[in-house]
């Protein structure tokens, strides 16, 4: 391709809104635009790059026996309502009616639709099992769109469906598709861990998430330096112990606390530590208030909350100020559990149970009260574990101590178990022609998602650089002069030459600078340059690996000799 003619509009600015260097050299390099908020445009070396991705995804599905078929963005609602997810999605849903008043929606995901393509023509136990895949556009009307194509509003995912008799085959199925991720992964470069994940909107049972390493990362990890053990935080077991105490049960007291209302403040103004406090979290819930009572050194994981009441997440938000006054009667930041309104649930983690004598807010404008105790003074629904996980707490599976790290979800593996074949009527027909639910798995790989965490472990301050499984070119031929005929002829046998064995060549032919030709080329991070300039006559060129920066000297026969070898390095053939 000749850069003379390449649709590349570059920018030498940083966009204002671009945080992440993923999404500021998408952007400065011309790989993406913006359409609207979390909608982008693919350009051309974008596009190469997106393809090279899904390339490297068909391919490990296709070694795994899964088949690709293509389903459609719009989905009926008819089907999202056997499943009960036409109301749990939530917001996130971009829904639509056509001119009969009939409603849609512009999928999220597809599990409902698989599980409707299959039920009918799955008779026998005898198709069984089959694996199902399709890359295709996904819509999710994000509460905050950010960071590139990290967090969009139409996406590129690869999603499959997997079914199978049993949950030991469902189980079978699981492995497999953890293994092509793993080999997924590994081929696009990436630093990735694999995490136990809670398994959200999907229902079901067992979750991986696939993330891949990186300290602007948007979700935290939890996990173990001295065994396998490693969650998301919203997952990991927070085993944060506080032992029963025995100290005497002292009388309750009302405290005046003007205007004192964080945790850090009050540890301040009584002189006591962050541990003797118990929070007490407002939350509004699906049609009723809730107050939630943790440790007042811990946070509150809402994951876990969520779960515990069983209602999606776009149900529970912090409450408003009003509710707040309403509910205690008191100005916001001096809520407490005793005296609290009548119809509010009540919801203790449960270590707050074993502490004593601790200080809660106390439902009045500027007062605390202290010494206050479960069951002598209050009482709610225990539950064991509401805590966000932090680093040093105890592994739980092998007691060591947990670090914290950071990273972006690129991929996720689920067992379903029969929710969709349930809710959907899936059945087989086992060896003895008895109806069988049919045991189910869903596995996705964020494309667009993939393609900026590689960027996120692979750039320096002049762009981006890319590993040669996904790059959009391997080598570009920057010719120095392109007024100078010897350049240009030599530039044009090397591209020839590289081209013929398939190698995916860039030739700079503009009539730059070549200062802008070298920018250009590190920003769109080309993995090799070969530049052809004065001493052409010699046919001698400058040859340069991204991201190494030695240049060296060689003769023009021996640049697919130094290509070859740059492949190999890599693990790739030419
Ligand atoms: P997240 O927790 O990041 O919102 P998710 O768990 O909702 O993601 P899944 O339903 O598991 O996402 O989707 C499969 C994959 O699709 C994710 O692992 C991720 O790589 C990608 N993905 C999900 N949401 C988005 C999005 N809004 N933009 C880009 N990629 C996304
Ligand atoms: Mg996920």
């Amino acid at each position: 391709m000749k850069m003379s003619k390449l649709y590349m509009p570059t920018l030498r600015e940083v966009p204002s809104e671009a945080e992440l260097p993923s999404h500021k050299y998408l952007l400065r390099a011309g790989m993406i635009r913006k359409l609207v908020s979390g909608v982008y445009s693919y350009l051309p070396l974008g596009y190469r790059v997106m393809k090279k991705i899904e390339n490297i995804v068909r391919e490990e599905m296709d070694n795994i026996g899964s088949q690709e078929l293509l389903m459609s963005a719009i989905q009926p609602s008819e089907l999202w309502k056997e499943s009960g997810r036409w109301d749990d999605f939530g917001p996130e849903m971009f829904k639509l009616k056509d001119r009969h008043e009939r409603e849609f929606c512009l999928g999220p995901t597809h599990e409902e639709i698989f599980t409707d393509l299959i039920k009918d023509e799955l008779k026998s136990y005898k198709q069984l099992p089959l694996n199902l895949y399709q890359i295709q556009t996904k819509y999710r009307d994000e509460k905050r769109p950010r960071f590139g194509l990290m967090r969009c509003r139409e996406f590129i995912m690869k999603d499959a469906y997997t079914f199978d008799m049993d949950e030991e085959g469902m189980t079978e199925s699981y492995r497999d598709m953890w293994r092509a991720y793993e080999n997924i992964f590994t081929r696009c470069g990436l630093d990735f861990r694999v995490v136990e994940g809670d398994s959200g909107a999907m229902g079901g049972s067992d979750s991986h998430e696939f993330m891949a390493m990186s300290v602007v990362g948007e979700s935290e990890i939890a996990y173990c330096g001295d065994c396998d053990y490693a969650a998301t935080d919203e997952k990991a077991i927070c085993e944060y112990k506080i032992e029963v105490s025995d100290s005497k049960e002292l009388e309750k007291e009302k405290v005046s606390t003007p205007n004192i209302k964080t945790i850090e403040e009050l540890t301040e103004f009584f002189n006591i530590p962050s541990e003797n406090f118990v929070k007490t979290l407002i939350y509004q819930g699906k049609d009723e208030v809730l107050a939630v009572l943790i440790p007042g050194n811990r946070e509150l994981n809402e994951v876990k909350l969520l779960k515990h009441l069983a209602i999606p997440e776009h149900e529970l938000e912090l409450a408003d100020e009003e509710t707040i006054k309403r509910v205690t009667g008191a100005n916001v930041g001096f809520a407490g559990p005793i005296a609290i309104s009548d119809e509010v649930r009540v919801i203790v983690d449960k270590r707050v149970t074993n502490m004593k004598n601790f200080i809660v807010g106390g439902n009045e404008t500027d007062y605390h009260i202290k010494n206050v105790n479960y069951n002598r003074d209050f009482h709610g629904e225990i539950v064991e574990d509401l805590l966000l996980v932090r680093e040093g707490d105890k592994c739980p599976k092998c007691g060591s101590s947990l670090k914290m790290d950071r990273g972006n979800e690129v991929g996720n593996i689920f067992q379903l178990g029969t929710k969709y074949s349930d809710a959907l009527n899936a059945t087989y027909l086992d060896k003895n022609g008895k109806a069988q639910k049919i045991y189910m798995g869903s596995h996705g790989v964020g494309i667009s998602r993939t393609m900026a965490a590689i960027i996120e472990q692979y750039h320096d301050d002049k762009g981006i650089i890319w590993p040669l499984s996904v790059a959009p070119y391997h080598a570009v031929v920057t010719v120095i002069n392109a007024k100078k005929e010897d350049q240009m002829e030599l530039g044009e046998k090397l591209y020839k030459e590289l081209s013929s064995k398939g190698i995916e060549v860039l030739i700079d032919d503009r009539k730059e600078r070549a200062g802008v030709k070298f920018t250009d080329a590190e920003l769109i991070g080309i993995p090799i340059r070969i530049a052809v300039g004065r001493k052409a006559n010699e046919n001698i060129v400058e040859f340069v690996i991204r991201g190494e920066g030695e240049k060296i000297e060689i003769k023009s026969e021996e640049v697919l000799g130094k290509v070859k070898e740059v492949f190999k390095s890599q693990g790739l053939d030419i």
